[in-house]
C-alpha cells in the first residue's frame, strides 16, 4: 500500500546521516516503484534544461506495458548546471488522486536530494584518489586499487615501481612551470598508455609515479621508462625532450606487512638509485633495506652522539721523507660508539646526504683548534693541522668567516689550520669552490685540494683555485705495479704544482717501493701508513714531541691497528 509509511521507509532505507551507494539508491526507488504502481520510473540526467542529450537511468519498466495511466513529470536543478528529472508512469487504467501525487512528489525531492548527495560524495572521493594535475590515480587511489589486486589473490603477478623522473627540476626551470605542468601531463598519459586495463599507473607527487605492471611486462617497462619522449615549447618553437627516469623496483614474491609496501620499498630503492649508487634501476632487496635502516640509525643517534662527546679527532702524521720530520697533520673523525669505533665511510656519506655535515665539519676543527691551544699553552710547538671541510658544505656562503672565527676564538694563528675540500667535475659546486677557497686565501687560510686524481681530475685545478697544497690521492700508488704512464703524469704534475707554488703531498703510502717512487717523482710530503695511522690525541702528542721518525718508521712504538684512545 501506498502511503506515509512507503515514503518514510524510503527516507529510513537512504538514510540521513551517511550518503547512500548508488544501489542502495536504486533499490530504494524499485520499492517505492512497486509500492506505487508505477510502471515505468525513469530518471534523466542532462546538461540542458530541455534535456536534448540525457543520460537515462531505468528505475521501473514494466515492458508489457503498452499504455500508461497518470504521468508525473518533476524536473530539478542541480547546483553544478546540471538537470535532472524523474518521470513516473503509473499502472494502465492507473490514476493518481492529489493526496498521492503529493507524496509522489515528495519522493522526488527526496530522490534528488539524494541523488546530489551521491554525485557530490563521489566526486569528492574521485577527487580524493585522483591527482590533479593528470587525472591519474594518486597514491591513495594506486593503494585501493592495489588492494583489489591484492584481494583477488593476484598480487604476486605483479611488479611495482617507484619512478622518478631525472633532472625533472632543471627541465622545467628551462621551459616555464607552465610547460612543466604540460610535460607532466603527456609524461603521464605516455606512461600510462602503455600500461594494461589489469596494471595500474598513478602519479604521487610532482615528477613522482609508482605502478603496479605485470611481471611479464618488466623488461619492456623498464626500456620504455628509460626514454619518454614529451614536447614543450620555448619561443615559439616546440622542443622534442627525452625524459628518463631513475627507478626503484619491488618484485612482489613475499606477504607484505602491509599493502602500501608496495609504494614505500621501491620509493626506498629508488631513492638509493638516485642519491647513492648514481644508476637508473635499483631493486629493493634484504641487503638494501639493511643499508637503508643502517643509515637510519645514523641519523638518529647523530645528535645524541653529539651531545655525548662520541665524536673523537685522531691525527694522522704527515712528514717530510727527506728529513724524516713530522710537517703536520690531518685531523680524522672517528665516532666511538659503546667502546666501538665506527670509521668515516659508515657515516660521514649519510649525513653530507641529508645536509648534517657541516655540524660535524665544524666540531673537528673546534677541536683541533682546542688541542692546538692546548698544545701551545703546554710549550708544544705545534704543526699545521688540516680538517676536512665536506663539499656539501660550501653553499653556505657564511661558511669562511664561520671557519675564520673558530680559530681567531681559541687565540691561534690562522697559520695552523689548513681545509681540505676534494675536487668536483660539477659546474655550479665548481664555481661555489672557487669562492670559497679565494675567500679562505683572501683571510690567510690555508687550503688543499684532496683525494687530487681519485676521479675527475683537471689540471684547471691547478689553474683555477687559489691553493696552498694538492694531496694526491692514494689511487695513484696503491697498485701493485705503477705504471710508467701514472709516472709520467705524476712527476708532471707535481713539477707544475711546484713551479706554480702549490705543495704536493701523497697519501696512502704504506710500503718502502710506495715511498721511494713517489720520491723519484718528486714528492717528499708524505700521509700514510708507512709513518703512522691516524693516532689518537695522546700518541700524537708524543709524536709532536719527538718530531722525527727513524730511519725505518715501522720499528716505532708500532700501532699496527688504529686504536681507540
Ligand atoms: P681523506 O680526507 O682522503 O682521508 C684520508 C683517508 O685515508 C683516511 O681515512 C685515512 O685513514 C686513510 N689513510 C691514510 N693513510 C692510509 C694508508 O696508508 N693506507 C690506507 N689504506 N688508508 C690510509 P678515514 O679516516 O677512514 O677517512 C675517510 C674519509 O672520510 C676521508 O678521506 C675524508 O674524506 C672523510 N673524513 C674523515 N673525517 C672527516 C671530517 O671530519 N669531515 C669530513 N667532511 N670528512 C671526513
Ligand atoms: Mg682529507
Ligand atoms: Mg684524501
Amino acid at each position: 500500500m501506498p502511503g506515509i509509511k512507503s515514503l518514510l521507509h524510503f527516507i529510513d532505507i537512504l538514510g540521513v546521516d551517511e550518503t547512500p551507494d548508488l544501489q542502495v539508491f536504486k533499490q530504494a526507488l524499485s520499492e517505492v516503484a512497486t509500492d506505487y504502481h508505477m510502471a515505468r520510473l525513469f530518471f534523466d540526467e542532462s546538461s540542458t534544461a530541455d534535456f536534448a542529450e540525457y543520460d537515462r537511468t531505468v528505475i521501473a519498466d514494466d515492458p508489457n506495458s503498452a499504455e500508461y495511466g497518470d504521468i508525473l513529470h518533476y524536473t530539478f536543478r542541480m547546483e553544478d548546471g546540471l538537470y535532472f528529472a524523474i518521470t513516473i508512469y503509473a499502472e494502465q487504467g492507473h490514476a493518481y488522486p492529489d493526496g498521492i501525487a503529493g507524496e509522489l512528489r515528495a519522493i522526488s525531492n527526496i530522490a534528488f536530494y539524494n541523488y546530489g548527495r551521491i554525485k557530490f560524495h563521489d566526486l569528492v572521493v574521485h577527487a580524493s584518489m585522483t591527482h590533479y594535475l593528470t587525472g591519474l590515480p594518486n597514491s591513495g587511489g594506486f593503494l585501493k586499487r592495489v588492494g583489489e589486486i591484492f584481494a583477488s589473490g593476484k598480487l604476486s603477478n605483479y611488479d611495482s615501481y617507484y619512478f622518478n623522473i631525472r633532472s625533472f627540476g632543471s627541465i622545467s626551470k628551462r621551459y616555464g612551470y607552465k610547460q612543466g605542468d604540460d610535460m607532466i601531463c603527456q609524461y603521464a598519459h605516455a606512461v600510462s598508455h602503455f600500461a594494461g586495463n589489469d596494471e595500474i599507473v598513478a602519479h604521487v607527487s610532482e615528477d613522482n609515479f609508482v605502478a603496479l605492471i605485470k611481471k611479464s611486462h618488466y623488461s619492456p617497462f623498464i626500456t620504455m621508462l628509460s626514454e619518454v619522449s614529451v614536447n614543450a615549447v620555448k619561443d615559439g618553437s616546440t622542443h622534442e625532450i627525452k625524459l628518463s627516469a631513475t627507478i626503484g623496483v619491488l618484485h612482489i614474491d613475499k606477504e607484505l606487512n602491509d599493502i602500501s609496501e608496495v609504494i614505500s620499498l621501491p620509493a626506498i630503492a629508488m631513492n638509493s638509485a638516485k642519491n647513492v649508487l648514481h644508476q637508473a634501476v635499483c631493486h629493493v632487496s634484504d641487503e638494501l633495506l639493511y643499508q637503508v635502516s643502517e643509515q637510519k640509525r645514523v641519523l638518529e643517534r647523530f645528535p645524541g652522539a653529539m651531545r655525548n662527546n662520541e665524536f673523537m679527532v685522531y691525527y694522522q702524521p704527515k712528514v717530510d721523507s727527506r728529513t724524516n720530520t713530522l710537517v703536520g697533520a690531518e685531523a680524522l673523525v672517528r665516532w666511538i660508539h659503546k667502546e666501538e669505533m665506527i670509521r668515516p665511510g659508515a657515516f660521514i656519506p649519510v649525513l653530507e646526504r641529508e645536509g648534517a655535515i657541516s655540524a660535524l665539519d665544524l666540531y673537528v676543527l673546534e677541536h683541533a683548534c682546542a688541542d692546538i691551544r692546548e698544545w701551545l699553552d703546554e710549550g708544544i710547538e705545534p704543526v699545521q693541522v688540516s680538517v676536512n671541510i665536506s663539499r656539501k658544505d660550501l653553499e653556505d656562503h657564511t661558511l669562511p668567516y664561520r671557519i675564520a672565527d673558530i680559530i681567531d676564538r681559541f687565540g691561534i694563528d690562522r697559520k695552523y689550520i689548513q681545509i681540505e675540500v676534494t675536487e668536483t667535475m660539477d659546474e655550479t659546486e665548481h664555481g661555489i669552490m672557487t669562492v670559497f677557497l679565494d675567500k679562505l686565501y683572501e683571510m690567510g687560510i690555508s687550503t688543499a685540494i684532496d683525494d687530487f686524481g681519485s676521479g675527475y681530475s683537471s689540471l684547471s685545478t691547478l689553474r683555477n683555485f687559489k691553493i696552498n697544497t694538492l694531496k694526491i690521492d692514494r689511487s695513484f700508488i696503491n697498485n701493485d705495479v705503477i705504471s710508467k704512464n701514472d709516472e709520467i703524469i705524476l712527476s708532471d704534475i707535481i713539477h707544475m704544482a711546484n713551479a706554480l707554488n702549490v705543495e704536493v703531498i701523497t697519501e696512502g703510502v704504506e710500503r718502502p717501493d710506495q715511498l721511494e717512487f713517489i720520491n723519484k717523482v718528486g714528492c717528499y710530503l708524505i700521509q700514510g701508513y708507512y709513518y703512522d695511522r691516524p693516532l689518537p690525541l695522546t700518541t700524537f702528542i708524543k709524536r709532536l714531541k719527538t718530531r722525527t721518525y727513524p730511519e725505518n718508521p715501522q720499528e716505532i712504538d708500532g700501532i699496527p691497528t688504529e686504536e681507540i684512545g
